[in-house]
């Protein structure tokens, strides 16, 4: 798994990637600054990514669900995929199998063929539950490997064991030149 930032709760990238997925709203700002974003670090920093995995240049999309029942594609697989260009391996929520712990039945995934290398996206990361439940779908789906590419890991200033981090990053600007795979600057 790796965060293309950090998202600190209050900052504007934080607010973003609440807005852009607005039910009634969708922020077009916001999608275009967050996809701008994407698309930048996997030019840039893709291929870490995949070292870091051990695996290829990925063959498949994936996005995880949110499992809000909303109807339609996720907003980031309708941001990203027409860009990305990769065959879609679609994840649905199974009914009934919510929790906040990583659950293999939590998502079930279509079939991606065997040994599929697979770039899984998630907007954010707090707890890592579901994307690691996406994950497990997907390779019990016969993924062989999955890189999981999260455009910000939430941090909450307010929460204690969070509060020494925001710190350090308060006064940091987005770095385009680092990824957490080859540059650990924080
Ligand atoms: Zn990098």
């Amino acid at each position: 798994m790796v965060p293309v930032s950090y998202a600190v709760k209050g900052t504007p990238l934080a607010a973003s990637l609440w807005r852009y997925k607005s039910w009634r709203s969708p922020d077009p700002a916001a999608r275009a600054c967050l996809l701008a974003l994407l698309l930048a670090f996997l030019h840039d920093h893709g291929r870490c990514v995949w070292r870091h995995a051990g695996m290829p240049a990925p063959g498949r999309l994936a996005v995880v669900p949110t499992g809000c029942g909303r109807p339609g594609p996720h907003p980031l697989l309708a941001l990203a995929a027409p860009y990305l260009r990769l065959p879609v391996t679609g994840l649905a929520v199974r009914p009934g199998e919510q929790g906040r712990d990583p659950n293999p039945d939590r998502f079930s995934a279509e079939r991606t063929g065997p040994g599929a290398s697979v770039l899984l996206l998630d907007d954010s990361w707090v707890s890592g539950a579901s994307a690691q439940s996406a994950t497990a779908a997907l390779k019990r789906a016969g993924a062989r490997h999955v890189a999981v590419v999260v455009l910000g890991r939430h941090v909450d200033p307010a929460d204690r064991r969070s509060a020494p981090l925001a710190a350090r990053l308060a006064p940091r600007a987005y770095d385009p030149d680092g990824c957490a795979v080859h540059l650990v600057s924080v």
